[in-house]
């Protein structure tokens, strides 16, 4: 393409909302065969609301709800606004707490009234020396149901199974529905536990799934989709996505999502949600592809 139909091409795409930062990404877009999503704020909304709670023989619904939102209160997770939020429609005290301990991608622990709690992944209760086992088959039915499962445990014993659910974007089905149109693979990237990746990529007909990646890992992720020479676009919104984000052929992020996300990428797409990949992709056929 010459510079000119670039300038015209990326023009025309500022007016659709599509922010070329790189004016090569209009022309490495024509070449991309797979466009991998990240889940969380990406395809959903990013706002996660407490679905279920399911003590364990010994706590009570509202004794855990309480402990766990004390924990969460000092989270900045998604999640966790979900959990306070939850306690405070119930009216719960909302304890202090001390001792607050993040472990990115795993979970977030604290000591509440004495009690030491802790709230996460099943990887996390794992790693705390805690077996899950209690409520594989809850934690079936809630994945299955698209929800994602977490754990609660008090003082060394699991205390509870507790979901959250994310709602998907209005505008998610028909993004994905345009993407297949023009001949592309859609993938999803998600540190969310494999069960409830695979309900939401089959409600959305996604076609490949890499779920439970750790927060470091989505590069690595970002590189199995590049089977065959495949040249890859990667869609993200958090500080977890910066680095698929530059490694991808071309990254694209979602323009209310983190600053860290949109410095990372090629192109910004300002409606803040999926339709500005469809307007990118066909920009840069129509630039591109009849120069060539
Ligand atoms: P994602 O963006 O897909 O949620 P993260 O790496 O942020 O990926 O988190 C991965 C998983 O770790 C979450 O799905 C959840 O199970 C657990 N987790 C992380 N932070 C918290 C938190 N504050 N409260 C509860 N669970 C958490
Ligand atoms: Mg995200």
């Amino acid at each position: 393409a010459t510079p000119t139909s670039i300038m015209v091409g990326t023009g025309r795409a500022a007016e659709l909302g599509v922010l070329f930062r790189k004016g090569e990404a209009l022309q490495a877009l024509r070449d991309v065969s797979v466009v991998a999503l990240d889940k969380t704020g990406t395809l959903t909304k990013g706002r996660p609301e407490l679905t279920d709670l399911l003590p364990a023989d010994g706590f009570s619904h509202d004794e855990v709800l309480a402990l766990v939102a004390a924990v969460e209160s000092r989270s900045e997770h998604p999640i966790a606004d979900a959990v306070v939020v939850a306690a405070t429609q119930r009216g719960l005290d909302v304890a202090a707490m001390e001792g607050f301990e993040a472990t990115p991608g795993f979970g977030v622990a604290a000591t509440v009234g004495g009690r030491r709690v802790a709230v996460g992944a099943d990887r996390f209760m794992t790693r705390l020396g805690l077996d899950v086992g209690a409520f594989q088959t809850a934690a079936q039915r809630l994945g299955a149901e698209g929800k994602s499962p977490l754990y609660a445990s008090i003082d060394g014993r699991l205390a509870a199974i507790i979901a959250v659910a994310d709602p998907i974007r209005e505008t998610t089905a028909e993004a994905i529905n345009a993407l297949h149109a023009l001949g592309l693979r859609v993938a999803m990237i998600t540190g969310d536990n494999a069960a409830t990746a695979a309900a939401i990529a089959r409600q959305l007909g996604i076609d490949e799934v890499a779920a439970e990646v750790l927060p470091d890992g989505k590069v690595a992720a970002l590189k199995t989709f590049r089977a065959n020479g495949a040249r890859v676009a990667f869609v993200g919104d958090g500080i977890n996505d910066a680095p698929a984000l530059a490694e991808a052929d071309v990254g694209l992020a979602i323009g209310t999502g983190t600053d860290v996300a949109i410095e990372a990428a090629d192109v910004v797409l300002m409606s803040g949600d999926l339709r500005g990949v469809i307007n990118a992709i066909a920009l840069s056929h129509a630039t591109i592809g009849n120069i060539k």
